[in-house]
């Protein structure tokens, strides 16, 4: 057998891995630089492997490909290897062949990372053996080939279900369709919303899906699979046919068992968390975590990094890192669930940004403003017509210090941008890294 991985990120090293374990004459090829602990990965296993550029001849002879999720199909060499019909998988389809562990896969174009690592959370509390793959950490087949477990919690983007055939998750998670990554599905919202419903292949009667009942997509796209699965809807409020919802100050799960505490002690503030929280609760239920578990996992989740992160209070002020705030939509959703009020920080690189969205919120939740980007004139034109305090900033340093002289004893500071972050940091996690070593630096 001869296997051919295309891309040698995280995913493509991992499947490599298992392959050559597998017993596959193995070819890593890479039209872009491989990073060098990948290098020194496929070197340490002696996996032939090659960078900027692919050997077409090499490449063609594979029996089959393993590709990386970041390349689209349109690729010259993907289009090559379609016509000659070599059969062409995900790296998670390949792990699926070499394990019978149980698989809970978590799929949306947001919450992703929240509900998989929240699901990780409860399990570790129940004492379950379960690694955490996908987008998360080290790949699936990585840890397949070398350190297998009897079941793994997934976090599975759109890219890495376009090919997937064969693969079965025993619990799939649906939180949310909405439009994303458009280039790569031909401008077409039916070919994404298709990649996201794979999550379900292969699913039989002892199966469990988890779905946000509320999505414009997911009830209508389910009627096309027959029903043979456990299906478990969740909804903001009590719904017919929902099995998870808020119910008055109450988080309720009606079945595969019953299980319910009160709202406030869930750790993850927001109605989208709250969606995130159904979600998990459902999913690890069904993997047959004990409710005990299920509620000290909910209530002490520590929260992602970059999203809506707690950092510390400093001088009774709460400071709050949102960086993964790219957009509007995110923003919009951190000033939702803020209950003091806020000295929001916003600002960097606009990408088209329509600020209306939030006028309302910031109007009604916001004690004044601090604008951090290079290029601030944006903001002034949105915002300043509230008249709210407004201190305009070009550095983290000055940023804070403006925010911690505007906020009073009980605000939330909140970093929570908009915008991205490459006009004065190296990426977002850089954003809220800086964010938190300036407050922190306030403790002292
Ligand atoms: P992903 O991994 O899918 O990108 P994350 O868990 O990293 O998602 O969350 C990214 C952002 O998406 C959050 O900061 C929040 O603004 C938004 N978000 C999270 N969960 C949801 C949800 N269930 N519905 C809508 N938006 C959400």
């Amino acid at each position: 057998m001869r296997t051919v991985i295309l891309g040698a990120g995280e995913s493509g090293v991992g499947a490599a891995v298992l392959a050559q374990k597998q017993g596959a004459e193995v070819f890593v090829s890479d039209s872009g630089h491989i990073g060098e602990p990948y290098k020194q990965m496929l070197e340490r296993y002696g996996i032939a492997w090659e960078e900027g550029g692919h050997t077409a001849q090499r490449v063609l002879a594979a029996d089959e490909v393993v590709k990386s999720p970041g390349i689209p199909d349109t690729a010259p060499m993907v289009a090559a290897l379609r016509e000659r019909r070599v059969p062409i998988i995900s790296e998670i389809e390949l792990a699926g062949r070499y394990t019978d562990a149980r698989m809970i896969c978590i799929t949306g174009s947001n919450g992703k990372t929240t509900t998989t690592s929240l699901i990780h959370h409860i399990l570790q509390k129940a004492g379950m053996n379960y690694g955490l793959a996908g987008n998360i950490g080290r790949s699936l087949a990585y840890q397949v080939a070398e350190a297998p477990r009897p079941g793994y919690v997934i976090e599975l983007s759109s890219f890495q279900l376009d090919n997937m055939y064969d693969f079965r998750a025993d619990v799939a998670v649906l939180l949310n369709i909405t439009p994303d990554h458009l280039d790569r599905y031909g401008f077409c919202m039916q070919n994404y919303v298709d990649a996201k419903m794979r999550i379900l292949r292969n699913q039989g009667p002892d199966d469990t899906f988890v779905f946000w009942q509320g999505d414009e997509y997911v009830g209508r796209e389910l009627r096309k699979y027959p029903a043979s699965r456990r299906l478990c809807p969740f909804a903001d409020s009590p719904e017919a046919g929902a099995v998870g919802y808020a119910d008055g100050d109450t988080f309720r799960i009606t079945a595969p068992v019953a299980f319910s505490m009160p709202l406030a002690e869930l750790s993850l503030p927001g109605r989208h968390n709250l969606r995130n929280s159904l979600a998990a609760a459902l999913a690890a239920l069904s993997a047959g975590a004990p409710a005990g578990a299920v509620r000290a996992g909910l209530a002490d989740f520590p929260g992602v990094e970059h999203r809506l992160e707690r950092v510390c209070d400093v001088n009774g002020v709460h400071y709050v890192n949102d960086s993964k705030a790219t957009n509007v939509d995110a923003c919009r959703w951190a000033l939702e669930s803020m209950t003091t009020p806020v000295v929001l920080i916003l600002g960097g690189k606009d990408k088209g940004n329509d600020y209306a969205e939030v006028l309302p919120l910031v109007r009604q939740k916001c004690r004044a403003l601090v604008y951090l980007g290079a290029d601030n004139a944006k903001l002034h034109a949105a915002f300043d017509d509230l008249h709210l305090p407004v201190a305009d900033t070009h550095s983290m340093a000055d940023c804070v210090e403006a925010a911690a002289a505007l906020a009073r004893p009980g605000d939330t500071v909140l970093l929570s941008p908009c915008c991205a972050s490459f006009d004065l940091f190296h990426n977002m996690e850089d954003r809220g890294e800086q964010f938190k070593e300036r407050v922190r630096e306030r403790l002292a």
